[in-house]
Order: C-alpha cells, then structure tokens, then sequence
C-alpha cells in the first residue's frame, strides 16, 4: 500500500531543507553582504560604511545611493569567492532587503539584488523587511521564540517601536514613534552636541563612559547624577490609554543645546569626568522614556508585562540600556550576544527571509517595487508576493 504524508508535513520539510543564502542589506548608508546557511552558520559577513557620514554629520541620500553603488558588487564577488561558492550552485536563495528605508539606497541595492536573482536558474527570491530583520536576529540564537508571543524594543538610527510578535508573520506595533526622529539619531545628535565624532556617535559616547570609570555602582552619586544633579525634563506626560502610547524623541537635543547655552558650557574645555557624567545622563534621558512609556502600557495592559522582550537595532548594544531593562522588568530579556548583530548587518536579512520563507511558502517576484516606507504590521499585505513554484 502507498503510503503519503500530509502535504503540511511534507511542505515543511521542503521548506527547513538545508540551503544557503546570499543576503544584502543597503537601506540606510551601510553596504552589507553576507552568506549564511539555514542552521544558522554565517559563512561570509561584511559591511562597507561610507565615510561621509561621519564627515557631514549625517546621511547625504546621493552619496549613499553612490556608496552602494560601489560597494556592493565587490562585496559579493569576495562573499562568493571567500566562501569558494556559487549562484545558483550552491547558493539556491537571495534576500534582500526591500524596504523600509531611504528610496534611493533600496532602489539601488534591490535592482542589483533582482539582477543577480534573474540571472541565475531557479534562484528563490525574498525580499525581506529591513525591520523584521532586526527583529527576529535573535531567534538565530534562541529559535524557540518563535513558538510563542514576544515582545521587541526596536530602537535603530530609523525606528524606535515596541511590537508584539505571534509569530514570524504577525506583528502588531504597539508604541510607535510620535514624531519622525529615532532614538538612535536623537543619541547621535546630542552626542555631536557633546563634541564626540564618528559614523555611530552614540557608541563613541557609551566607550567615552566606560573609559572614565564613573563610580556608577555607588547607588549615592548614581542617585545625584540622575535626581539631584538631573538637568532635564522627560517628554510627553501620561497618554490618556494606550491607544495613544507613543515615544517622542523631538526635543532631547534641544533642550541640551539650551543647557549648555544657559550654563555657557564650551564641551571642548569640560573634564573627561563633566563630559562623561552629562553623556551618561543624556543616555539615561532617552532610555528612561522608554522604560517609562513600556511601563504605561503593562499597566493599561496587564498580560504583556509577562512576555519575553528582545532589545534589537543597533542602540541594543549599549551595555546601560540591557542593564537597566533586566534591573526594571520581570519578563526574560533577550539581546543579541553578538553585538555586531545589532546595527545594520545583511545576517539579519538573509536569515529573516529564511524564517519569513519557512512560515509563509512565499517568495517574492521580480516585478516587485522597494517600499521606503512599510509598517511590519503590513508585512503580508503588501503586493509582490508568489507562493513558491517549487512547491
Ligand atoms: P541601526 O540603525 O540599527 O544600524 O543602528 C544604528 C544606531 O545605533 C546609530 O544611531 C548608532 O549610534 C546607535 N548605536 C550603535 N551602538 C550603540 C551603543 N553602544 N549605544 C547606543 N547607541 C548605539
Ligand atoms: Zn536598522
């Protein structure tokens, strides 16, 4: 007798085949590239960052798309002949990011993902959600996330949102930013305010802190650098529900430009300790906003508080940040060992289209559009998708 399995079974078995992948990610002003299997072992991870960034103070959008431009082609030739692998041989899957992000950036990294997916037979497309990227990065280490509902703090140079996760495909947003700047880009601002340089100036501020060794564990001098000697106010007071839950990053870096105007501050004749001690407190400024507001709505919303939160973007990495939502939360906090998975990095796309790919059977199609912008919330309802020929 001919025995058959259910098709389910037989689907996911086609779908968990072992295969590798070719990822890129260019949203923003980074060029990424990576090669990863489906088990999870990153054969190839590199990224180039265009360095007039750093020079202007911020992203100048032609001189990003340029940068991809140039980067990209030379950084898959050398993921392909590093790893000694083949298009369409042994890589049998491309993921690139489609959106969201700058226009041009993605435009000029799709096309040539596309260009690369045409050109080879049966080569399975995904075009993947910069967002759900970060997000799910951390089930390369803990995959048994996604049997259950999580939280995340997205907090990026771009985003800054809490969303609860059911599964792969199903996110729901429920703090959002109030106005367009991101945690990320407020830090790096007011950390240029504080003199400090670089493409991640946020980072730079947080080895500052480290490097001067603040007697941060005596609980007396924390408790007056952060009440007494605290010179900010906190943003957007209590929201009437948690409807109107929202993070607001609009006015950090105005008010310490009016503070060290109205101290006649000159950051370049402060004490490496002074420089430290107002860095560290415009780091706790930003941070407690967002323990605060995640605070509101457990309280409005009483089953969440009981969830595992994964901190990912690339502001996850701050040392502070962890430790302040393990000390102030009773759920598991979960965040990227690896730091470098953190900020923008092409694993994170390459693997989110695996796990995007495992739940759904969906592939993207070649005639499909980047979307510069794109809530996670719409992550299927978007056009561009077909199910998998192959299956
Ligand atoms: P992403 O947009 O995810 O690539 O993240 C980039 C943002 O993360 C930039 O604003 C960085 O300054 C910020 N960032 C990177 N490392 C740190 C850190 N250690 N502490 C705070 N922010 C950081
Ligand atoms: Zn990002």
């Amino acid at each position: 007798m001919l025995l058959t399995a259910p098709r389910a079974s037989i689907n996911n078995f086609v779908c968990k085949r072992f295969i590798k992948v070719l990822a890129l990610e260019y949203s923003c002003d980074d060029s990424c590239v990576a090669i990863l299997s489906s088990t999870g072992d990153i054969l190839f991870n590199k990224k180039t960052t265009s360095r007039h960034v750093s020079e202007a103070g911020g992203v100048i959008p032609i001189k990003a798309i340029n940068h991809h431009q140039k980067s990209l082609p030379g950084l898959v030739k050398a993921a392909l002949e590093q790893t000694n692998m083949k298009l369409g041989k042994d890589i049998t899957m491309i993921c690139a990011t489609r959106g969201p992000g700058l226009a041009g950036s993605l435009c000029a990294g799709y096309q040539f993902s596309k260009g690369l997916a045409v050109a080879h037979d049966n080569m399975k497309f995904v075009g993947v959600h910069h967002m759900l990227g970060h997000l799910l990065m951390i089930t390369m280490e803990f995959e048994d996330l996604l049997n259950r509902s999580f939280l995340s703090l997205l907090v990026s140079g771009g985003h800054t949102q809490l969303v609860l996760s059911h599964d792969a495909l199903k996110h729901d947003i429920l703090i959002d930013l109030k106005e367009k700047r991101a945690i990320g880009d407020s830090l790096d601002k007011c950390g240029r305010l504080l003199g400090f340089k670089g493409n991640m100036i946020a980072k730079e501020m947080e080895d500052f802190i480290s490097k001067q060794n603040l007697p941060l564990d005596d609980p007396e001098y924390k408790k007056s650098l952060l009440k007494s000697k605290f010179p900010f106010k906190f943003p957007l007071s209590s929201p009437k529900n948690s409807k109107d839950m929202a993070f607001s990053f609009s006015g950090q870096i105005t008010q310490l430009k009016h503070y060290l105007e109205r101290e006649k501050l000159e950051v370049e004749h402060l004490s490496a300790k002074s420089k430290a001690e107002l860095a560290f407190q415009i780091q706790y400024l930003h941070f407690f906003h967002i323990i605060k507001k995640i605070k509101q709505l457990f309280a409005a919303r009483p089953e969440l508080a009981q969830l595992p939160i994964v901190i990912s973007g690339g502001v996850a990495s701050n040392s502070f940040l962890r430790e302040y939502f393990r000390e102030e939360f009773i759920s598991r906090i979960y965040v990227p060992k690896n730091k470098d998975l953190c900020t923008d990095n092409a694993v994170m796309i390459g693997w989110a289209g695996l796990k995007f790919f495992e739940k759904s059977r969906l592939l993207t199609t070649l005639e499909s559009t980047t979307k510069n912008t794109w809530l996670l919330s719409d992550l299927l309802t978007v056009d561009g998708y077909e199910k998998d020929p192959s299956l």
